[in-house]
């Protein structure tokens, strides 16, 4: 009976371990869709980014276009009321005409300001938006990274997860069906864990005190299975191991 209880145990180790690189093999798959969704959305938002700067980068080139029209404009006037200067004989039309001129020189020297502060604008929006560009294409490339990466990952996670499977198969049909319904029940409520190694009087599982009387019997070799009064855990001992 001690002997049929530990090859048991023996064999709901090897499946516990498989079990615990399913689980692995399962996480790392299932965390890819997540991965790929955060990329898209950061993809999303450098896309908006950069609408946004183009349409400020658009706004202000109408307005240093409009703004270098009125330069035109007010050159115009200026010209046009100097050669008037030159026929003109009255003074009092004269000082007018001349006051004129100052005026259109003034207002023109405002706009070639404010052209030159819509210029240095320009550049700086310029600058964002190769940089926001930048990394948007960035972006893109990670994700057709990720893409290619999960296709390929896929096929592996399949083959794996399906050699697994047969052997777990293989050892799962030398268990008793009672033990293994078991140790599934236990498992699927504790976190994958359904065994767990006992060592120095301490369940491994939850690091828990054993009792004494339960690690005398567990050392003993057991006639029935024994869970560790804390995580409900299946116990065992590792007879190379155990103190
Ligand atoms: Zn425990």
């Amino acid at each position: 009976v001690e002997d049929f209880l530990q090859i048991q145990l023996s064999l709901l180790e090897k499946i516990q371990k498989i079990d615990i690189e399913v689980t692995g093999i399962e996480g790392e798959r299932d965390s890819y869709p997540r991965k790929k969704e955060l990329i898209n959305e950061e993809v999303s938002g450098l896309e908006a980014e950069v609408d946004s700067i183009s349409l400020v980068k658009d706004d202000l080139e109408r307005q240093r276009a409009a703004a270098e029209g009125e330069i035109v404009a007010w050159d115009e006037r200026i010209k046009r009321n100097e050669e008037r200067l030159k026929d003109i004989k009255n003074e009092k039309q004269f000082k007018a005409v001349g006051k004129e001129v100052n005026t259109a020189t003034k207002k023109k020297a405002e706009i070639a300001k404010e052209v030159l502060r819509i210029v240095k604008l320009l550049e700086t929006k310029h600058g964002e938006l190769d940089n926001a560009k930048e990394r948007l294409n960035q972006k893109k490339e990670e994700c057709e990274f990720i893409e290619l990466e999960m296709k390929q990952l896929t096929a592996e996670w399949e083959r794996a997860l399906a050699e697994k499977k047969t052997e777990r198969d293989a050892v799962a049909a030398k268990v008793s069906p009672d033990i293994l319904r078991r140790y599934e029940l236990i498992k699927n409520k504790r976190h994958g864990i359904g065994l767990v190694l006992a060592r120095d009087s301490t369940c491994r599982g939850c690091h828990m005190n054993i009792p004494p009387q339960l690690y005398i019997q567990l050392r003993k070799g057991p006639d029935e299975l024994i869970v560790c009064p804390h995580c409900h855990r299946i116990l065992y001992i590792d007879e190379k191991t155990s103190v």
